[in-house]
């Protein structure tokens, strides 16, 4: 079998074996663990000078070649154009997205250095896949440097509707460089109907009715490929929380009370301000919930040196005070806002032991919280999972409480419902849940993706 080459904008720290928080990490590191192949990607450093050449480092079957950036890199690429421009645009945010020219010159540049530095590590036979957003006009400049490897591209984020992404400066010369892939990914239907009206609408391309796509001269493949979760890695380190240390400490804590679990990376896409004010709407319309209930929200800062960022944690840290200021009692506080990250065997201990998962994000390109939560239930007592109907996720977990997360009567009303929904339905509903999440899992989604990328765009 080829060897299989993966390409993130940040390869997981190598020594710590745990991805830092993020859907994409995560997917990524349990596709390579059980491939092997090479993990190329930025290291987290910034250097003084642009290293040339990436440092090789083996674990296993899995090599890891990771390059420094320069400071001005990082600003532009980074900080600027991936987390300024195009993470905003992509979830709708066009009241956050700024466009500087200077930075989407320093996009291309990375792109273009990274595919330098990899093109010497490439083999003939190899498969190479892309990840995400920051990495969008990497498939092209690997062409450029000579490569004709079958190059795939996975979206994690959504693709937003045509009308959204002509507000971006440049769409053109992204959108060409996105057909530069054999195959591209996303997550739901909708973000592949996006992309098909983009080609159809603005490039007089073409889409055939089996996906295959032809613009700007080129022929490729689209699809739908959602990302899943180890989920019966997932369930077996779950089981063992029913009587873990970990566990005992949390129930001494909850002192009985039901928990209810959201955990999300601190950003202003995953609706955090409206869910807290729609648990203070539940607490408020729901007295007997007083001192019965505990919101326990782990919220770990992310891209604190973006715009927006900060806002979003002082908003946060005056809701949660003015909530729990209200409503707690000397033996009761309702919020429990944690700014810092847990491992993923501390969130399944919580998830386990949770009677509600909020998930409530305002756009998600999947949301992999969701998927965990599911797998981390108990069969006998399986919690209640509350999902946003603009989280990916959604298009598969029919049978979670699904929401408008902008409505607060709605997300009220749903936390109210899960925290007394009886035995029967709440196992009814997590076994059509969890049977979803077993059959597409993170095992499933590479095979499918990767099978795909095999398969060439004119064998039709
Ligand atoms: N996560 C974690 N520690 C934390 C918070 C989150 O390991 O403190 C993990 C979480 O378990 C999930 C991922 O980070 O696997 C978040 O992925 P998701 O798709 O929900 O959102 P993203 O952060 O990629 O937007």
């Amino acid at each position: 079998m080829s060897r299989l080459v993966v390409v993130s904008n940040r390869v997981a720290p190598i020594d710590e074996g745990q991805p830092a928080a993020g859907g994409l990490a995560v997917g990524v590191l349990a596709v390579l663990s059980e491939t092997g192949g090479i993990w190329f990607g930025w290291n987290g450093e910034i250097t003084p000078t642009q290293p040339s050449k990436p440092d090789l480092t083996k674990v296993g079957q899995l090599s890891y070649a990771t390059i420094g950036m320069t400071r001005r890199d990082y600003n532009d690429y980074y900080t600027g154009f991936a987390n300024s421009t195009l993470w905003p645009l992509f979830h709708y945010r066009l009241d956050l997205t700024q466009f500087d020219q200077r930075n989407f010159t320093g996009y291309l540049r990375v792109n273009s250095r990274f595919a330098r530095a990899l093109q010497p590590l490439l083999r003939v036979d190899d498969r190479i896949w892309v990840h995400d957003y920051h990495l969008i006009p990497l498939g092209d400049e690997l062409r450029r440097a000579g490569s004709d490897h079958p190059i795939g591209f996975f979206l994690h984020t959504p693709l937003p509707a045509v009308e959204i992404l002509l507000a971006l400066p440049r769409h053109e010369q992204l959108m060409r460089a996105l057909c530069a892939y054999d195959l591209v990914g996303f997550q739901t239907v909708h973000d592949l109907s996006a992309f098909y009206d983009y080609i159809v609408l603005e490039t007089g391309g073409e889409v055939r009715p089996d996906g295959t796509v032809h613009a700007y001269g080129r022929t490729l493949r689209a699809g739908v490929f959602p990302i899943g979760v180890d989920a019966e890695n997932i369930v077996k380190i779950a089981a063992k929380h029913d009587s873990s240390p970990e566990a005992a400490r949390l129930k001494e804590v909850l002192h009985n009370r039901k928990l209810i679990i959201g955990v999300d990376r601190l950003d202003y896409s995953k609706g955090l301000p409206q869910r807290f004010r729609a648990f203070e709407a539940m607490l408020e319309a729901e007295p007997s919930m007083h001192g019965k209930v505990t919101l326990m929200q782990v919220a770990p800062p992310s891209r604190e040196a973006v715009g927006g960022y900060t806002e979003i944690r002082h908003e946060l840290e005056t809701l949660a005070g003015h909530i729990n200021g209200r409503f707690a009692d000397f033996d009761w506080v309702p919020i429990r806002y944690l700014n810092k990250s847990f491992d993923r065997d501390e969130l399944t201990c919580f998830y386990r032991h949770s009677k509600v998962g909020l998930v409530t994000p305002l756009r998600d390109g999947m949301n992999l919280v969701a998927k965990e939560f599911v797998a981390s239930q108990n069969e006998k007592d399986p919690g209640v999972l509350v999902l946003s109907r603009f989280a990916g996720a959604a298009h598969e977990l029919e049978d979670a409480l699904i929401v408008n997360p902008y409505d607060l009567g709605d997300v009220a009303n749903a936390i109210h419902k899960g925290l007394t929904m009886p035995l029967r339905e709440r196992k009814a509903r997590w076994r059509a849940l969890i049977a979803q999440v077993r059959r597409h899992d993170v095992h499933q989604w590479r095979n499918e993706f990767l099978g795909a990328l095999e398969r060439m765009p004119d064998e039709g």
